[in-house]
């Protein structure tokens, strides 16, 4: 018998699906299927997998466009920002040392958070069964 709210590829396998969209979110990012979470959801840095080898949920669905750039953008300026104020109002480094700073920060942080904010823009497209994506099942409302 199936677990109510429970999907019912997950009842014949192992894996669990998510039972909230912050989890769904949480296995994106962390480079994880987040139907199951347990397959790699990127076979390269940004291009998802068509298929997750373990729950068969098809990634080609997505359309994550620009939003995962534009996320990586604001968290990676709202790191860097009191960083580069506290550095330049000390007067630490000469103009020519700030910008190096500055411009390997920005290419830094922002290569490393693209890939899981596309896995998180994935996850909350295939949570809220936008573009494509069915509607997973969910726990019943108590
Ligand atoms: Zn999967």
């Amino acid at each position: 018998m199936t677990q109510p709210g429970l999907d019912s590829a997950a009842a014949a396998t192992r894996w669990r699906a998510p039972q909230a969209a912050k989890e769904a979110a949480w296995r994106g990012g962390r480079n994880r299927c987040p139907r199951c979470g347990e397959a790699v959801l990127f076979a390269r840095y940004l291009k998802p997998v068509a298929r997750c080898p373990q729950c068969q949920q098809d990634w080609t669905l997505h359309q994550a466009d620009d939003f995962p750039a534009y996320l990586a953008i604001l968290i990676s300026g709202h790191i860097m920002a009191p960083a580069i104020i506290a550095v330049a109002s000390r007067e630490m480094l000469p103009l020519w040392g700030l910008m190096v700073l500055t411009i390997g920060m920005a290419l830094g942080l922002t290569l490393a958070l693209l890939q899981p904010a596309k896995g998180v823009v994935i996850a909350l497209q295939f949570w809220w069964g936008l573009h494509g994506f069915e509607h997973p099942a969910r726990p019943e409302m108590p």
